[in-house]
């Protein structure tokens, strides 16, 4: 079982629910083909014209985050990444 990270604004914390929608816009470059979609389902990729989408704006504080900064994974459950560092010091 892969642990279900949440889907929070990393500002102000609003969730977006399964009704909520983002449309394509032209602000970023490539995009803006107006597809109204929830980005979350396709992980920011526009289902229109194959855009994925950097960053996504909020629908509450109106500002606009990297995609992934939206992804809060449970903490303490050994799931988070460890860096693996190669420092050993050769001993002899
Ligand atoms: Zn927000
Ligand atoms: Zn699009």
């Amino acid at each position: 079982m892969d642990p279900q990270p949440r889907i929070h604004c990393p500002l102000c914390r609003w969730e977006p629910g399964a009704d909520a929608r983002w449309v394509c816009t032209p602000s970023e470059p490539g995009a803006g083909c107006g597809t109204c979609w929830n980005t979350f389902w396709t992980a920011g990729c526009c289902p229109g014209c194959g855009h994925f989408w950097a960053r996504t704006q909020c629908h509450a504080c109106k500002r606009s985050s990297p995609h992934e900064a939206w992804y809060h994974y449970p903490a303490g459950d050994g799931a988070a990444p460890r860096k693996e560092k190669s420092l050993e010091k050769a001993a002899g």
